[in-house]
C-alpha cells in the first residue's frame, strides 16, 4: 500500500463447528476423521421423507455465545432454506438462518476496542469434497472428485462482526480473543487446522476520514491466524493499487493461495436473491423460554478477559503474560493447577508462585508446546510436577539454569516427568554448604596467586573482570551447582581477608 492514503475496513465471518455430540438435525455422530461416509443417515443425506430434527443442545451452545458476546436473543428465530448446487451438498439446499437469527448485535472487546457483533445464527455445514488422482483431468486438474458426507450436518454458529476492524493486526487480534471465549464456554474445540473455526474476510478501503464504504471484496481459504493477516495485507495493498490506477475494485470473493501469498479471482459475489431463501417448512420456530435463557446465564464460566483481570493482581504477573495464559488452549488451567499444587504443600513457596509459575509456563513450557504441537494436559511434566520444580527453586536446591536443565528432561519424559527424581539421578542438587564452598573458594584462589594479587592492587577495570574469572573457575569446579549467592559472598570475604 502507498502510505497512509487509504483507511482499511474489515469485516469477518467465523464458522464455529460446534462440539455436540450429534449433528445438527439427526441423531449421526459429529466427530472428525471417521472412515468417509460412516456418520450418515436419511436426514443427513436429505432422502426423501426424512424429517430433521433440530439439536436441544446446539440451540444452547448459541445462547452461551450470544450470551458471551452480549447478544440480543431473538425470543423468536426461525430456520430458512438457503438454495444452492454443490455436490457436496445432498439436500441441495443448506438449512441456516436467514433474517431473523438466534443471536444479534452484541460486541467483543478487543485489547482498547469494542467490536460490534451484527449476528451468529445456527446452520448446517456441508460435506467434503477432494479431488483426486493427478492426471490433468477437468476437475482441478484431477481425475476424478470423491465426496464424504461425514461433515453434513454438523452443527456450525456463524458468528458476523460488524465492519469495525482497521488492520490486519487487529483482526487477528478479534479472531484471538473470540477463539479464547468460545474455548473457555466450552461449545468448540476451535482448531483451526482441523476447521472447525473457519475464517472469511470482507475487506474493501476508503480515504481515511471518509464515512462511505469502498466496494468490498470477500477473502477464503486462510487456514491460520497467520495466513487471515497476510491475506489481509496483500488484498488490501491490491485494492490500493487498483484505485490508485483510476480503477475501480469489483465485488467478488477472492481465494487466499497460502503458497503464492497472493489472492485470486473465484466468482463474482452471490447476492441473497442467488440463494432464493424461504423459511424452512420441516421446522417451528425456535422460542427459546426466559427460563432456559436464565440457566444458561446463570452456568455461564469465568471468560477469558475476567480471567485475565484476576491473575494479573492475584499473581502480579505482565500483562502481556496474563495475556498469553488466556489465549492459548488448556493453558491458564494447566498454569492454575501447578500454583494450586504450590499451595497446598504449605511452606514458603506459596509466595510468588504465581509469578514463578507464569514465568515458566509463559517461557520454556510454552515453547515446547510449540514446538511439538501437543496440548497442555498431555505433557509429561504435569501441573504438580511443575509445582515440585518451583519449590525446588524456592527452597534453594534448584539454581535456575539447574531449573531449566531439570525442566527440559521433565519434558522429554525423564524421571517419570518428576523433578525430584530427576535431581537426585542426575545429582543436580544444588550446593548451598558453606564449609564444603569455602573450601573449593580457597582451592581456587591458591591455584591462582599470580591473578589473586593482581586484584588486591590492581586497578578497578582489571577487578571486575577478575572476579568474573574467579566466579567462573569455582563455578565449574562445582560443575555448576554451587549456590551462586553463597559463592559471591565467599569470594568477597576471602578476597578482602588473608
Ligand atoms: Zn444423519
Amino acid at each position: 500500500m502507498s502510505g497512509e492514503s487509504w483507511e482499511m475496513v474489515i469485516g469477518l465471518e467465523v464458522h464455529c463447528e460446534l462440539a455436540t455430540e450429534t449433528k445438527l438435525f439427526c441423531g449421526c455422530p459429529n466427530d472428525f476423521g471417521a472412515e468417509p461416509n460412516t456418520y450418515v443417515c436419511p436426514v443427513c443425506l436429505g432422502l426423501p421423507g426424512s424429517l430433521p430434527v433440530l439439536n436441544e443442545r446446539a440451540v444452547e451452545f448459541a445462547l452461551r455465545v450470544g450470551e458471551a458476546l452480549h447478544c440480543d436473543i431473538a425470543e423468536e428465530s426461525i430456520f430458512h432454506r438457503k438454495n444452492y448446487f454443490y455436490p457436496d451438498m445432498p439436500k441441495n439446499y443448506q438449512i441456516s438462518q436467514y433474517d431473523e437469527p438466534v443471536c444479534g448485535n452484541g460486541w467483543l472487546q478487543v485489547g482498547e476496542r469494542r467490536i460490534g457483533v451484527e449476528r451468529a445464527h445456527l446452520e448446517e455445514d456441508t460435506g467434503k469434497t477432494a479431488h483426486v488422482g493427478g492426471g490433468g483431468g477437468r476437475i482441478h486438474g484431477a481425475d476424478h472428485s470423491l465426496v464424504d458426507y461425514n461433515r453434513a450436518g454438523v452443527p456450525l454458529l456463524e458468528i458476523v462482526s460488524k465492519p469495525d476492524l482497521g488492520s490486519p493486526e487487529e483482526a487477528r487480534a478479534y479472531v484471538t480473543e473470540l477463539r479464547s471465549v468460545l474455548e473457555a464456554i466450552g461449545v468448540s474445540d476451535v482448531k483451526m487446522e482441523e476447521g472447525s473455526l473457519r475464517v472469511d474476510a470482507n475487506i474493501s478501503l476508503r480515504p481515511p476520514g471518509s464515512e462511505k464504504l469502498g466496494t468490498r471484496t470477500e477473502i477464503k481459504n486462510m487456514n491460520s491466524l497467520r495466513s487471515l493477516a497476510r491475506a489481509l495485507e496483500y488484498e488490501a495493498g491490491r485494492q490500493a493499487g487498483v484505485l490508485e490506477a483510476g480503477e475501480a475494485v469489483f465485488q467478488e470473493t477472492r481465494h487466499w493461495d497460502e503458497e503464492a501469498g497472493r489472492t485470486h479471482s473465484l466468482r463474482s459475489k452471490e447476492e441473497s436473491h442467488d440463494y432464493r431463501y424461504f423459511p424452512e417448512p420441516d421446522l417451528v420456530p425456535l422460542l427459546p423460554s426466559d427460563e432456559w435463557r436464565e440457566r444458561v446465564r446463570a452456568a455461564m464460566p469465568e471468560l477469558p478477559a475476567a480471567r485475565k483481570a484476576r491473575l494479573l493482581s492475584a499473581w502480579g504477573i505482565s500483562d502481556v503474560e496474563a495475556g498469553v495464559l488466556v489465549s492459548t488452549a488448556g493453558l491458564a488451567d494447566y498454569a492454575e493447577a501447578a500454583v494450586a499444587a504450590v499451595s497446598a504443600a504449605g511452606d514458603g513457596a506459596a509466595d510468588g508462585a504465581g509469578r514463578a509459575v507464569a514465568n515458566w509456563v509463559t517461557g520454556d513450557l510454552l515453547a515446547h508446546l510449540n514446538e511439538t504441537g501437543a496440548a497442555p494436559s498431555a505433557l509429561s511434566l504435569s501441573p504438580a510436577g511443575l509445582a515440585e520444580l518451583v519449590r525446588l527453586v524456592a527452597d534453594g536446591t534448584l539454581s535456575r539454569p539447574l531449573a531449566k536443565e531439570v525442566l527440559g528432561a521433565a519434558l522429554a519424559g525423564e524421571g517419570g516427568g518428576s523433578p525430584a527424581a530427576i535431581v537426585a539421578e542426575r545429582g543436580l542438587a544444588q550446593v548451598s554448604d558453606e564449609r564444603e564452598l569455602a573450601g573449593v573458594v580457597r582451592a581456587v584462589l591458591d591455584a591462582h596467586p599470580a591473578e589473586v594479587d593482581r586484584y588486591r592492587s590492581g586497578e578497578d577495570k582489571d577487578r571486575k573482570k577478575l572476579r568474573g574469572f574467579f566466579m567462573g573457575k569455582v563455578m565449574a569446579e562445582t560443575k555448576g551447582r554451587g549456590n551462586p549467592q553463597v559463592l559471591n559472598r565467599l569470594l568477597d570475604a576471602t578476597l578482602a581477608g588473608s
